[in-house]
């Protein structure tokens, strides 16, 4: 089959049923389109942010006019239940609502201090967009995950050409209709639909930024393929993110936390809770208060179907290997793993700190609970993994100087996985997490390049840049430094 016209389908991970046929587009396509995102862009760039901010709060405005039909592929293509669809979309539009109304003042042309040197100088500094961005996204949250790119390169003044995940393009394609609803003029988002090769063509067809969402693995292939032609690249990957209970934390609300944290959407969140280490003194109250809590959290109610078939195989893996080597299940066990679902939480305890279940993002609904001596002990065992996106920590006491000791881009103190609901906090990791941020006043700079200007005001009596000076004018510039540098 020629490569430009294949296609593929979308399937309802609960049901098998097709959701969707979309085209695999080759590079060839992509090329075309971002060309068009070009002439786009500068008809974008050109409104400012006063005409974007207008045209971002209508896309809003549609996509809550048009929820039903998100909410329903929500459901079908990614299996969510109805409460994790609507969560996701209540956060999508507080971020493109945030992004619309902020661009301006974080990103427009302001005066800038001049410094002693220069006080004949008039400075300013304007956050210019790249031009055009490619989005690669995932599929675990399909709106509010590219959304976090979306909306802040938009505002920026890019024009976007997006890739969602081959495992849901129409969710992917649903944010491109109602962008298209609202910003009729111009194609300046528009969709690119495949699987791996579509996206690395968008790597390397000339766009000018990539903002990828997705495994460690893909991201680095990304970083390597972008290398050559030295295209900026953020990237948001993985996380194994850890629950840290200190001997005065609340337990009861740690025990909510952790199991939200864990099973909502099903486990498959960047930001959802693998670990959780919980102080010795009051480890007992917490696993029990756990266990029971747990027992009454069901699949296809509470949270759907694993969506990739081969993410179970990963779930049972990490099951089996942390029982064999001495963990113990205190609730569920290998045999939760029901295709296409996980039946309930599973809960394992004891666990070595060195095996799959605790080094490697498992993404599904199972939390490790191991004891901890104190909340020291905890910060420190969380703080021990190759990722570091969010973490979460429950204290009454000294909660600012411990949430300072998490190595990670994100803290949820005495809550879970807040951070990503506040428009004006960054959100991004650290080592195997990725780099670079979405969101706030850094997610906005993100997609744009700094653009500073001088202005000469007037001569300076002292002429410093410039052949026609005296050897006076340096004498006095020295005797500045003198002053200045021993200040
Ligand atoms: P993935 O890496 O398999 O795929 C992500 C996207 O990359 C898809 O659109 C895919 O088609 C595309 N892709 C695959 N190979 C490519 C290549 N060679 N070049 C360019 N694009 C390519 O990830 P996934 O399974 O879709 O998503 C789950 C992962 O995403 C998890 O690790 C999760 O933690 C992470 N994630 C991170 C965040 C965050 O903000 N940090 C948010 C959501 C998900």
């Amino acid at each position: 089959m020629d490569t430009a016209t294949a296609e593929f389908t979308s399937l309802n991970p609960a049901s098998g049923e097709a959701v969707g046929t979309f085209p695999s587009e080759d590079e060839t396509a992509v090329r075309r389109k971002i060309q068009r995102a070009r002439e786009a862009a500068a008809w974008w760039d050109a409104l400012g942010h006063d005409g974007r901010r207008t045209r971002l709060l209508t896309w809003k405005r549609v996509m809550t006019r048009r929820r039903a039909e998100i909410i329903d592929l929500l459901r079908r293509e990614n299996g969510k239940v109805r409460a994790d669809a609507v969560i996701e979309l209540s956060v999508t539009l507080t971020h493109v609502d945030w992004a619309a109304r902020h661009a301006r003042r974080v990103l427009g042309r302001k005066r800038m201090p001049t410094g002693p040197l220069m006080f004949n100088q008039a400075a300013s500094l304007e956050y210019k967009p790249y031009g055009v961005v490619g989005v690669i996204g995932p599929w675990n949250y399909p709106v509010f995950t590219p959304v976090g790119s979306l909306a802040y390169a938009l505002a920026a003044g890019n024009a976007v050409v997006f890739k969602p995940s081959e495992f849901t393009p129409a969710c992917g394609s649903w944010l491109v209709d109602t962008f298209a609803e609202a910003v009729p003029e111009h194609p300046v988002l528009q969709l690119a639909t495949g699987a791996g090769p579509t996206g690395a063509a968008l790597c390397t067809s000339g766009v000018d930024k990539i903002a990828f969402t997705g495994s460690r693995a893909t991201g680095s292939r990304i970083l390597a393929a972008c290398a050559p032609s030295l295209t900026p690249v953020l990237l948001e990957l993985g996380g194994k993110d850890a629950l840290v209970v200190a001997e005065d934390g609340d337990v009861d609300a740690a025990v909510e936390a952790a199991l939200w944290g864990g099973c909502a959407n099903a486990g498959q969140s960047c930001t959802g809770i693998e670990r959780v280490y919980v102080a010795d003194a009051v480890y007992e109250r917490f696993v029990a208060r756990l266990t029971g809590r747990a027992r009454q959290i069901r699949a296809r109610e509470d949270f759907g179907p694993i969506t990739m078939p081969a993410q179970l195989e990963i779930i049972r893996r990490h099951i089996d290997d942390a029982l064999e080597r001495g963990g113990r299940a205190l609730v569920g066990g290998p045999e939760s793993v029901s295709p296409p679902y996980v039946l309930g939480p599973v809960v394992l305890t004891d666990v070595p700190e060195d095996s799959a279940a605790l080094r490697e993002e498992t993404f599904g609904p199972v939390l490790v609970v191991n004891r901890v001596r104190d909340a020291e002990d905890g910060v420190r065992r969380a703080n021990d993994s190759a990722y570091g996106l969010g973490a979460s920590l429950f204290a009454c006491r000294g909660t600012t100087a411990l949430a300072r000791t998490l190595r990670s881009g994100m803290v949820s103190v005495n809550d879970v996985m807040a951070f990503p609901g506040v428009p004006s906090l960054p959100f991004g990791g650290v080592g195997a997490s990725g780099f670079g941020r979405i969101h706030g006043t850094d997610g906005l700079r993100e997609f744009t390049v700094p653009h500073a200007v001088t202005r000469r005001r007037f001569q300076a009596p002292l002429a410093i840049s410039t052949y026609a000076r005296g050897a006076k004018d340096i004498a006095r510039l020295e005797h500045i430094v003198r002053l200045f540098g021993s200040r």
